[in-house]
């Protein structure tokens, strides 16, 4: 009863480079768009519009000069009664979403899924205020539009210039008649900007370190010396929270511990400065093309008394990571006396991480 037409010929020109087979998980934005139509009982076939890879079970359709021009070569391998076009780089729509586009197609000829403007519309004259443009009487169109095939074709055959018309609504109200308004959804929103990627590549990320207090170390915290009458016994410096970090930088790009990376039987690491291990582990995050956007680090110890060197930690974490001091959290706590840390002969510390 429907075909899908996505159009997926659009050059990314506001992101700079190619979104559509940008990586969502481990497939492209398009494939996720276009699995999004598959096992909705009425959909007919997959037609997609462009030249991207190849996807199983898709007809492809060599794309035109602008958006419109694309639909419309799509609009002619239709074969159903029924049409819905959609954009490739809005991946994220629901199979609630489409069927309601297509009820409303089904009943009205014409649907079209839209949201309330939250912005205040202003008309701006050369850069000047120009007047006002009543918000209440706009909505922001999404997509997929949901049209009666033979109706949709009629309008393009009239349409004239189609690069002239910015989407299907546009072309049918005008031609046919105006289409029917049905609610849209936030989550269905399309791809534009390089921010519109980062929350669908963000990467989460935990470690925790444990080490036993000894005498006659040094006690390093996030890189920080604790003037304290022990330290960490450790192969390293035993700076257990940057221990903690680096697991959770590794674990966040799918590598291995900081045990396999740096072996505690390796003469290189012994006494090793961690903030220079870290150094390494940054260069594995570069190389998984992630950077770090925030971290949450937490030190657990009875002793000593942490809270006069939790700002300066917090610093030198935002220094040696390169993000800015509000990306970065560090907290203090104690086991209120309870197990070893509570005696206080061990210090404890995790580490959460967000890349992008
Ligand atoms: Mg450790």
């Amino acid at each position: 009863m429907f075909d899908v037409i996505i159009a997926a010929n659009g050059v990314s020109n506001r992101i700079g480079f190619d979104k559509l087979s940008c990586n969502i998980g481990k497939i492209t934005v398009l494939q996720r768009t276009v699995n999004a139509f598959r096992g909705i009982p009425d959909i007919d076939k997959i037609i997609v519009v462009g030249d991207p890879a190849p996807i199983e079970g898709v007809e492809f359709v060599k794309g035109g000069a602008s958006r419109e021009e694309s639909v419309f070569r799509g609009l002619q391998e239709a074969k159903s009664d029924y049409v819905l076009v959609h954009d490739g780089a809005r991946p994220f729509v629901s199979r609630v979403l489409i069927e309601r586009v297509m009820q409303g197609a089904l009943t009205y000829g014409g649907a079209v899924p839209c949201l309330p403007v939250n912005d205040s519309l202003r008309i701006s004259e050369n850069g000047r205020y120009g007047g006002k443009a009543e918000r209440s009487s706009c909505v922001a169109v999404q997509t997929p539009q949901g049209f009666e095939t033979e109706s949709l074709l009629r309008a393009f055959r009239e349409a004239g210039e189609l690069a002239s018309y910015t989407d299907e609504s546009e072309i049918y109200s005008r031609f046919v008649a105006p289409c029917v308004f049905v609610e849209g959804e936030q989550e269905n929103k399309k791809i534009t900007y390089p921010y519109d990627l980062f929350g669908l590549n963000a990467r989460a990320g935990c470690g925790f370190d444990v080490h036993r207090f000894t005498e006659g170390k040094e006690l390093k915290l996030c890189g920080v010396t604790i003037p304290y009458e022990y330290g960490l016994l450790a192969h390293s410096d035993g700076d257990a929270p940057l221990h903690a970090l680096m697991d959770a930088l590794l674990s966040a790009v799918g590598e291995r511990d900081i045990g396999v990376l740096f072996p505690d039987d390796d003469p290189r690491y012994e006494n090793a400065d961690s903030a220079l291990l870290l150094e390494e582990v940054m260069r594995r995050v570069r190389q998984a093309n992630a950077a770090v956007n925030s971290v949450s680090v937490t030190v657990i110890a009875q002793a000593p008394r942490l809270s006069p060197y939790i700002e300066k930690m917090r610093l030198n974490i935002a220094a040696l990571l390169d993000i800015s001091p509000d990306k970065v959290a560090v907290a203090a706590t104690t086991t209120e006396n309870l197990g070893l840390i509570g005696e206080k002969k061990a210090l404890a510390a995790m580490a959460t991480v967000v890349l992008v």
